[in-house]
């Protein structure tokens, strides 16, 4: 048995049930929520501000859709996404103007009666934080109004879940997020009761990347896979923000042994077909976590239903965080690793993979364009004039013509169109 540093302790979801306990062996230790620099976040916020990867990586999303439009089902599933979820995030976006709907009780402090309305409308975890602007895109800085970031968590089906990757697995991620779009927009009007203002940031039309709230809100830690870790369903959950000027008390960051335990597991890591997630934590904007190749991750996603085989095979996932930490105290084993019922996992076209065996894939597999679709535009007439006789030859000229469309469907790209699109994680 391994010797315990603390235990966290969290309150039932329902009254009067089970706590969850979770205990955490010395070595696990390390900070509450991540290791950061925050004169690096700083840095990179003020001189790198982030983009939309809708935006940042146009040219491959663009490819990797036209890949998935091939499959009927996939296509079906995208297209229905679309168009159901479009009435959400437009109501969505009018809530930062609506006004309270009650006169406020000034001094009272409303945390808990939010949180109760949030889990009876269905969300697994709830917390609160400072709103980060650290972490806003550069092109939705003018549309968060309130300083309180309210975390909220949507957990996904478990059952579907676990066939990734499978066109199952994606019905259930794409109307996960719809369900908890719609119940964020009731939370909104619940907020307004108690005389408040309530800004919903939708799901699918992100204001920015929102796991380092949620780790700043003790609602779990970022796992070796670029997902937030929570304790009841692990990455099996889909995330959503509501700022608000209510008067709330903010939560506290968790240490719950899982950035190390991250260290030692490393299942996702041996499970990635694409061999896409990185061993070794290394710094990144002043976080210390351990990075995906994205290069190495969208073509599998594109080719294999969405690919998500690093949640499937996440044994906080599948067991909870209590079960695995308990198992590894008392073992100092991961609960689940090396058997089928954790690992294993079928590839459309390619098979069983069992564990430790992995699809083979060659180089051209990985190849793809890149970059923002500008860019990418720009890359591929520079290739082609070196291949013609420059701009004076037809060819050449041909291909000016080809780029100016490029570009002009590139400029033309409205948030509209990017909000209604599922946004990859940012590891
Ligand atoms: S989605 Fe698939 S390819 Fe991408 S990191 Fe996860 S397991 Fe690897
Ligand atoms: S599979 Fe293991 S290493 Fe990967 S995120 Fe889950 S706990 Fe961390």
């Amino acid at each position: 048995m391994l010797k315990i540093g603390h235990t966290v302790t969290l309150p039932s979801r329902k009254p009067g049930g089970p706590l969850l306990s979770i205990p955490v062996p010395e070595e696990l230790e390390t900070v509450p929520g991540i290791p950061m620099r925050e004169e690096d976040v700083d840095y990179y916020t003020k001189e790198y501000p982030l983009d939309t990867l809708n935006v940042e990586e146009r040219a491959s999303r663009d490819w990797a859709n036209r890949i998935r439009d091939l499959h009927p089902e996939m296509r079906e599933i995208r297209l229905e996404h679309e168009r159901l979820n479009r009435g959400l995030i437009e109501a969505a976006r009018l809530t930062g103007d609506l006004e309270p709907t009650a006169p406020a009780k000034y001094g009272k402090d409303v945390t808990e009666e939010i949180r109760a309305k949030a889990y009876e409308l269905g969300y697994l975890e709830v917390g609160f934080t400072a709103y980060d602007s650290h972490y806003t895109y550069g092109r939705k800085r003018d549309y968060v109004k309130f300083e309180h970031a309210i975390c909220l968590a949507y957990e996904q089906d478990y059952e579907p879940t676990q066939t990734i990757p499978s066109v199952d697995a994606e019905i259930v991620h794409s109307s996960t997020y719809r369900t908890e779009g719609a119940a964020g927009l009731e939370l909104g009007k619940f907020i307004r009761t108690l005389g408040y203002r309530a800004q919903i940031h939708s799901p699918n039309d992100n204001t920015g990347p929102y796991i380092p709230m949620f780790v700043a809100a003790g609602l779990g830690q970022l796992g070796a896979c670029g997902y937030l870790l929570t304790p009841r369903a692990g990455s099996r959950c889909r995330l959503m923000v509501i700022t608000t000027d209510a008067e709330v008390t903010y939560d506290q960051p968790v240490d719950f042994g899982i950035h190390a335990f991250c260290q030692v597991c490393q299942v996702c890591v041996n499970r990635c077909p694409g061999r896409a997630l990185m061993r070794d934590k290394v710094w990144w904007r002043g976080v210390q976590k351990n990075k995906l190749y994205f290069k190495r991750c969208r073509p599998v996603m594109a080719r294999y239903l969405g690919c998500g085989i690093c949640m499937k095979v996440c044994p906080i996932q599948k067991y909870g965080m209590q079960a695995v930490l308990e198992h590894y105290a008392a073992t100092g084993n991961v609960l689940g690793k090396g058997t089928h019922d954790l690992e294993g996992y079928e590839i459309s076209g390619k098979g069983y993979f069992g564990p430790g065996e992995l699809p083979l894939f060659d180089r051209t597999f990985f190849e793809m364009p890149h970059g923002r679709a500008e860019d990418w535009a720009f890359e591929e007439l520079k290739n082609k004039l070196k291949e013609t006789g420059g701009l004076e030859d037809g060819e050449g000229e041909e291909a000016f013509g080809v780029f100016k469309t490029k570009l002009a469907t590139a400029m033309s790209l409205s948030d509209d169109v990017l909000a209604m699109e599922l946004e990859d994680y940012i590891a």
